[in-house]
């Protein structure tokens, strides 16, 4: 242990290395940890509604003069973020439209500028230095392999100017860290605005069956008990969606994370059956028509996400639409699968501002999310806001208050009750 955090400890984890305890009482609810970005980056597409530096979100952002592609606060914000933002800056203006690193490329080239600066400085208090982080270079396929080759080309076509790089296979290494470690920062409707490597988050091990979550403020990772702790208790937050069945649950972690979960639903497949709810009939379905819908939703699922990028809107729609139809003959509409389009063809409807579309399949949405995720799961409370969010739109003030206070309770446990979010649904809830 390189440092110490008041109720918290590192330690050697049975069966899954480096893991994080508390050594006194948590009650739901309580911080656990709060830690600030090592480095983050904001998403390209979020420019102009977050501040690049501290992630606030606003409608009065002053731009950079020179790139004029970021946004502050103000001038503090704006000089505070100099030695990072100069590395993409002037960028920027010499390649213009064709300026399009990776999202992982841009924080690594963070990162490299970060590890140089702080060389030779005292070690932090932190339980976890960067360098410390699980790279799984070993575990790396060929098609991830090329990825990072790909990454680590862009990262020498866009940031040559600024950066010394070190050794190829240092910079392989770190990409894969960053990959296995780097965390997403969503907001509260669980929308991508960045990435960021949090060392000390990075110890904290993974549960369908968690006992902690992870929210942010800003850049900042904080985490929270979501069940009653006490001291010697493993803190466990969760690294994927939990609305899928254990084999797509354990599929995903392996890809992504390398292990396998062994947690006590993984063990019991407990809520397999639920998840993959199909039909009643009288002639019941064959067993093998089950597993063909199911190998049919998985290859829709993921071709879907790929053909995201090139799709218009209304392709992806009637995608969506197709693929509920086909498995509408075997799926209950509270089938995962199912669930997992209706999802997506409510995201595009909001894309394109079809409103009482995405209502429609919102609604759909609502009363097997709570069933299928736990009630203090963050993509409950995220369509609570969504809906309810719609409904007040749609001036269905009552219906829209009632799903916006469900998802307050969630978020109080979840980011805590002075987090500026709920602030500003407070705000939304007033309104009429
Ligand atoms: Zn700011
Ligand atoms: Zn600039
Ligand atoms: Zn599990």
């Amino acid at each position: 242990m390189t440092g110490s955090i008041k109720g918290l400890e590192r330690f050697d984890s049975p069966g899954k290395g480096r893991g994080l305890r508390v050594t006194s009482a948590f009650k739901v609810g309580e911080l656990l940890l709060s830690c600030p970005a090592y480095s983050s980056v904001l998403t390209v597409e979020e420019r102009g509604s977050f501040c690049e530096f501290c992630f606030n979100r606003s409608q009065r952002l002053a731009r950079c003069g020179k790139c004029k592609k970021a946004f502050y606060c103000n001038a503090k914000c704006q000089k505070a973020d100099w030695p990072m933002h100069k590395l993409e800056c002037s960028a920027m203006i010499a390649f213009g439209e064709k300026w399009c690193p990776s999202e992982i490329s841009r924080l690594v080239a963070r990162i490299l500028v970060k590890k140089k600066s702080q060389k030779g400085a005292c070690p932090s208090e932190k339980m976890m230095q960067v360098g410390e982080m699980q790279s799984h270079l070993e575990d790396m396929d060929n098609e991830k392999r090329e990825m990072s080759e790909s990454d680590i080309a862009q990262l020498h076509q866009f940031y040559s100017k600024n950066i010394d790089f070190p050794d190829h296979q240092e910079l392989l290494s770190l990409f894969s860290q960053v990959a296995c470690n780097g965390f997403t920062i969503e907001d509260e409707e669980l929308s991508h605005l960045g990435t960021a490597v949090y060392p000390d988050v990075a110890l904290v091990n993974h549960s369908c069956l968690p006992n902690a979550i992870i929210t942010f403020k800003g850049t900042s990772a904080e985490i929270r008990a979501i069940k009653d702790m006490k001291p010697g208790d493993e803190v466990f937050i969760s690294y994927i969606d939990l609305m899928y069945p254990t084999d797509d649950r354990n599929n995903r972690l392996r890809e992504s994370y390398y292990f396998t979960c062994e947690c006590q639903e993984c063990q019991s497949r407990s809520q397999d059956k639920v998840k993959l709810n199909v039909r009643k009939r009288s002639d019941p379905i064959e067993e093998e028509d089950v597993n063909n819908m199911e190998r049919y939703a998985r290859k829709a699922i993921k071709e879907f996400r790929a053909s995201k990028h090139y799709r218009t809107p209304s392709e992806l729609l009637e995608i969506c639409e197709q693929s509920l139809e086909k498995m509408g003959s075997v799926f209950e509409d509270s089938n995962v699968y199912m669930l997992h389009m209706i999802y997506q063809a409510m995201g595009v409807c909001l894309f394109m501002q079809n409103l009482d579309e995405a209502i429609k399949y919102g609604e759909k949405l609502i009363k097997p999310y709570s069933r299928l995720y736990s009630p203090l799961s963050l993509n409950l409370s995220s369509i609570y806001l969504k809906l309810g969010r719609l409904y007040m739109t749609m001036d269905k003030h009552s219906a829209g208050v009632q799903l916006l206070k469900k998802a307050v309770a969630i978020m109080e446990v979840a980011h805590g009750k002075d987090h500026l979010y709920l602030a500003e649904l407070h705000k939304e809830m007033a309104q009429k």
